[in-house]
C-alpha cells in the first residue's frame, strides 16, 4: 500500500506534477462523486475467507486495517509523492512522527546520524534524548559547514544524514546538491526535512535526496487546523518505514488526511502568494533603522542567496529579522502587533509573529541560546494571505513602539 496510486483516471495522458497532485484521487463509489468522499473506518471487510488470506498474505493491496493503510491517507500520500518526485510513501499523525519513523525504521544500534545542528526543536530532543537510549549515535554539523566539514563528519557507520533547508528559525540555506552527492559518494541515506519550502519551492529528491518528510501541520494543511506528517521517497526505504509504522501505530486519522488531501489542490497557489507577500515585506523592511538584519532567501541580502536561487523556485513564506532592542524590544514588539497573531504554530493563511528568545528558547540561558542561533531580538514572521500591505503596515507601526 505504500507505493504510489495513481488513479486509473490518467489513462495514457501525460500531465504535469501539479495537475496530477490535484487530480490524483480515490476511486470513485458507486455514488459517483465528484469530490472524495472521507473513508471513516477503522477496519475494512472481505468478501471470503480466501480473499481475506490474500490480503494479509501481502499478495494483494486490499485495506485491511487503517492503522495499515486507509483509501483517504493512500490520497493524500499519493499527491505528496507526486509534487516530490517520489516513488512511494507513508503518512503519519504528525510531522514529529515522520522524523521518529524515517530514523527507526532505518537505523540500529551502533550506527550514527549525522545532521546538521540548525532544526526543529523537537527533532533535536528525539536525536540527542532518545535515540542514545538505542544505541544510535549523533553528531551535528553548522548550518554553514563548508563541503570538507560535511566529508570530515561522515564516520564509517554513518547511516543517514538528516538536514532542514531553510532552517528554522534562522532561515540559512543548506547546499542539497553538495550534500547530495556527498551522501551518494558515501552511501549514506540523506533524508531532508522540506516543511519549510514545501515541494511547490523545493524538491529534494531532484538533488540526490532519498527520503523527504514534512510536517503537514505547517504549509501543506495551511490553514491551521490539523496535524498530519509524511514521509517519501524511495520505495525500498518508504516500505521498511511503512512496517515499523504498521506495528508501532503512528497513523494519520483519515478525516485529517482528507483535510490535508483537499489542501494540496490549492497549495501551488497558495505559497506563490505567500511567498510574494512574504517577498514584498522582506524588501520593504530590509533598510528599516530599527533592524540590524533581515533574512529572506531569494533577497540578494541573503548570506546564501546563490544557493537559494539554485535550489528554491521562490523564497518561502518565513521572513527574521533582528530588532536591534533585543531581548525587550521583542516583547514590546509582540505586544504592539494589531493584526498578527502570536502563535506557536507557522504556515496559516494569517500571518504570525514569533519571538523565540522569549518563548520557545525562554528556558535556555544566553550561552545555549547562541550555540542554536537565536539572538536576542530575533523575529519571525509567518507571512500569510491578508493584503500585503496590511501586514506590512502592521509590522511597521509595531517597529514604531519599541
Ligand atoms: C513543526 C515542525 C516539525 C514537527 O511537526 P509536527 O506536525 O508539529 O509534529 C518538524 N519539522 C519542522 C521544520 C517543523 O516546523
Amino acid at each position: 500500500m505504500v507505493e504510489l496510486h495513481l488513479h486509473k483516471y490518467f489513462k495514457n495522458r501525460p500531465m504535469r506534477p501539479q495537475t496530477k497532485a490535484i487530480r490524483t484521487r480515490v476511486d470513485q463509489t458507486n455514488e459517483m462523486e465528484h469530490s472524495s468522499p472521507v473513508f471513516l473506518t477503522s477496519s475494512f471487510s472481505f468478501d471470503n475467507a480466501e480473499e481475506m488470506r490474500a490480503a494479509f498474505a501481502d499478495e494483494t493491496d486490499d485495506n485491511i486495517y487503517s492503522r495499515f493503510s486507509n483509501p483517504s491517507v493512500q490520497e493524500f500520500t499519493d499527491r505528496v509523492c507526486v509534487l516530490e518526485g517520489a516513488e512511494a510513501g507513508f503518512a503519519t499523525a504528525s510531522g514529529m512522527s515522520a522524523v521518529f519513523g524515517s530514523f527507526m525504521a532505518l537505523m540500529k544500534q551502533g550506527d550514527h546520524l549525522l545532521s546538521c545542528n540548525a532544526i526543529f526543536g523537537s527533532t533535536h530532543t528525539v536525536i540527542a534524548k532518545y535515540l542514545p537510549k538505542f544505541g544510535i549515535e549523533h553528531s551535528y554539523v553548522s548550518a554553514t559547514a563548508t563541503e570538507a566539514e560535511w566529508e570530515a563528519a561522515i564516520r564509517p557507520n554513518t547511516k543517514m544524514i538528516y538536514l532542514e533547508t531553510p532552517t528554522n528559525p534562522g532561515l540559512d540555506i543548506l547546499d542539497l546538491e553538495m550534500i547530495g552527492k556527498l551522501a551518494k559518494k558515501h552511501k549514506i541515506i540523506l533524508n531532508v526535512d522540506n516543511c519549510f519550502a514545501t515541494p511547490v519551492a523545493q524538491q529534494p529528491i531532484a538533488y540526490g535526496a532519498d527520503l523527504v518528510v514534512h510536517s503537514a501541520t505547517k504549509w501543506l494543511d495551511g490553514q491551521g487546523r490539523v496535524l498530519g506528517g509524511v514521509v517519501v521517497g524511495r520505495k525500498d526505504l518508504i516500505k521498511d518505514i511503512y512496517l515499523f509504522c504498521r506495528s508501532t501505530g503512528p497513523a494519520l486519522s483519515p478525516f485529517n488526511a482528507w483535510v490535508l488531501s483537499r489542501s494540496m489542490e490549492t497549495l501551488e497557489v497558495r505559497m506563490e502568494r505567500h511567498a510574494a507577500n512574504a517577498h514584498y515585506i522582506a524588501e520593504k523592511l530590509e533598510k528599516h533603522p530599527k533592524l540590524s538584519w533581515l533574512k529572506y532567501p531569494f533577497l540578494k541580502s541573503h548570506p546564501q542567496h546563490a544557493i537559494a536561487v539554485k535550489q528554491m523556485q521562490n523564497g518561502g513564506g518565513i521572513v527574521c529579522f533582528e530588532l536591534k532592542g533585543g531581548i525587550e524590544a521583542g516583547r514590546k514588539f509582540l505586544d504592539a502587533l494589531d493584526i498578527l497573531s502570536l502563535t506557536a504554530n507557522l504556515g496559516d493563511t494569517r500571518s504570525i509573529a514569533s519571538h523565540p528568545a522569549s518563548t520557545t528558547h525562554a528556558k535556555l540561558s544566553e550561552e545555549e541560546r547562541q550555540a542554536v542561533n537565536i539572538t536576542p531580538g530575533l523575529i519571525r514572521i509567518s507571512v500569510g494571505l491578508e493584503h500585503k500591505d496590511d501586514i506590512l503596515e502592521d509590522i511597521l507601526q509595531a517597529l514604531e513602539k519599541c
